[in-house]
């Protein structure tokens, strides 16, 4: 009989969420190189080059491939023959491993994890609890497969009771669109259709983790209902021209995947979960021989892909008037240099519940530029660790307070603004411009210095001031109020010219 001893579990867990941290999967890699190579809209390709430039990074400086080092799960098979050498569960078994791996010293996963969730949403600290799945199986082995999911794309799940003859293409067409750019696109899609609610989406998260072979189908031909969904969900998803980070173009699915159980009668549950440019999963076996060793892969699975920023405006952050900002097209391309004020989801509550109160802020924003992020802790020399942008919607309902009443003239993020937000920015003569997400260490390496302004007591979510050289951004909402998540999407769609572009 197999035994598994506690220690061995414990750090065959914590060497895979470090391992997916700073290693995307192979395929993925070897896939979007693909759609790279394939690609025709400069801003998706530049985008694209950006989260390519960025892994290789990550995987050559063992840090995390996005700030978001996600919420940590597990799915387990035990095998009906093992047993347990181990006095706790297997939840807490995989909470101790995602503590070790989240507060490993030489690479410090960010703790994402709020207790409290509708009330004082108070950090873990180290980024438990995970959530675990398990299933018996026949054997005498353990698999265990962790994957790291981040908000931003977890976000974005969708699940609808579908009528038994309602199209499930057709329910995915509609709601893709909504999901915008804040599951950072491209990555794929998963599909679980049928069982019962709960079982749909369970089965779309564990597809997500299956290897990517969607060319290899398209080659080969579907032999089943599944495979025709792939095929025509992958080609019509493509179709939308929403591209990568939303900016339109060929790529916004790399695969999708279904798999699908027996349902009742009168029901037909679907799942959709996307999974975003920082998917990040690991699969490893444990048969009582000691921890498993997951493989890191060469370094030449990764393309030497060049980011060009020649292009590019130079921006002195130090000396911006609203005039300047004013001359800045949505879609151009700039390199930040200069001071850079942060502030996310608490930050922004706390600033605009003390503008109400008419009361005075503790950083001055007149004529500053603020950054959605929320970086992982700096180790060794870094000035911050990756600190890819945050989704920026979540801050639509502060844009009206902080630009018509701090002097703040531009924020940074990603992935599109409301409608309302839009309206404010245009209203305001403002800007917003928007950083890869999925390339965060690329971007902390052009953040020099950091220190915390104010809300200290807010952790990661403080107001930071960085200083910074050349940060890669675009101008997404222009003072104009034009939109390039709304115009590129509009393009490439018409451009691909397999769905018509809906006039509005
Ligand atoms: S790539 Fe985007 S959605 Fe994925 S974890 Fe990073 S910020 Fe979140």
């Amino acid at each position: 009989m197999t035994v598994i001893r506690q220690e061995d579990f414990i750090q065959s867990v914590a060497d895979a969420f470090q391992f997916i941290s700073f290693y995307h999967p192979a395929d993925y890699i070897r896939d979007l190189y693909a759609a790279y190579q394939r690609e025709e809209s400069p801003a998706a390709k530049d985008a694209m080059a950006q989260i390519l430039v960025n892994s290789r990074m990550s995987a050559e400086g063992h840090r995390p491939i996005c700030q978001d080092t996600g919420i940590a799960i597990a799915f387990i098979r035990v095998g009906m023959d093992v047993r347990w050498d181990t006095k706790m569960s297997l939840e807490q078994l995989v909470n101790e491993g995602v503590r070790r791996a989240y507060t490993d010293k030489d690479n410090p996963l960010r703790a994402s994890m709020l207790a409290d969730p509708d009330g004082k949403r108070k950090s873990t600290g180290d980024n438990t609890p995970g959530v675990t799945h398990v299933e018996l199986v026949p054997g005498d082995k353990v698999e265990v497969i962790v994957a790291a999911k981040g908000g931003g794309s977890e976000n974005k799940s969708k699940f609808a009771m579908l009528l038994p003859n309602d199209s499930i293409v057709d329910w995915v067409l509609s709601v893709v669109p909504t999901m915008g750019a804040d599951w950072c696109p491209p990555g794929l899609l998963s599909l679980g259709i049928g069982g019962s609610p709960e079982k749909a989406m369970l089965m779309a998260k564990w597809a997500m983790m299956e290897p990517l072979n969607i060319h290899e189908l398209k080659a080969r031909g579907a032999s089943n209902r599944a495979e025709e969904l792939r095929l025509e969900i992958y080609e019509k998803v493509n179709a939308l021209g929403i591209g990568a980070q939303g900016l339109g173009g060929l790529s916004t699915v790399l695969d999708v995947k279904v798999v699908d159980y027996p349902t009742h009668a009168a029901s037909k549950p679907v799942a959709l979960l996307p999974n975003c440019a920082a998917t990040r999963h690991a699969h490893f076996v444990l048969d009582g021989s000691g921890p498993a060793t997951i493989e890191p892969p060469s370094l030449d699975d990764w393309p030497q892909v060049a980011f060009d920023t020649s292009s590019s405006r130079r921006v002195n952050l130090d000396k911006l008037t609203k005039a300047d900002v004013a001359a800045w097209k949505a879609g151009e391309r700039l390199l930040l240099s200069g001071k850079l004020l942060t502030g996310r989801d608490a930050a922004h509550k706390r600033m605009t519940e003390m503008l109400a109160r008419g009361e005075k802020l503790p950083v001055d924003f007149t004529n500053r530029f603020i950054y959605y992020v929320g970086p992982v802790d700096a180790v060794r020399d870094e000035a911050v660790g990756p600190a890819g942008p945050t989704t920026s919607s979540r801050m639509d309902r502060f844009v009206e307070p902080m630009l018509a009443q701090t002097g703040l003239i531009g924020m940074v993020g990603k992935s599109e603004r409301g409608p309302a937000a839009t309206e404010s920015i245009r209203k305001h003569k403002a800007v917003y411009c928007i950083a890869v997400g999925g390339a965060a260490y690329l971007v902390s390496k052009a953040i020099r210095k950091s220190r915390v302004l104010a809300f200290a007591d807010l952790g990661m979510e403080a107001v930071h001031e960085f200083e910074v050289k050349d940060m890669p951004v675009t101008v997404a909402v222009d003072s104009t109020g034009d939109a390039v998540h709304k115009s590129g999407p509009a393009e490439w769609r018409a451009r691909i010219g397999k769905i018509p572009v809906a006039v509005v």
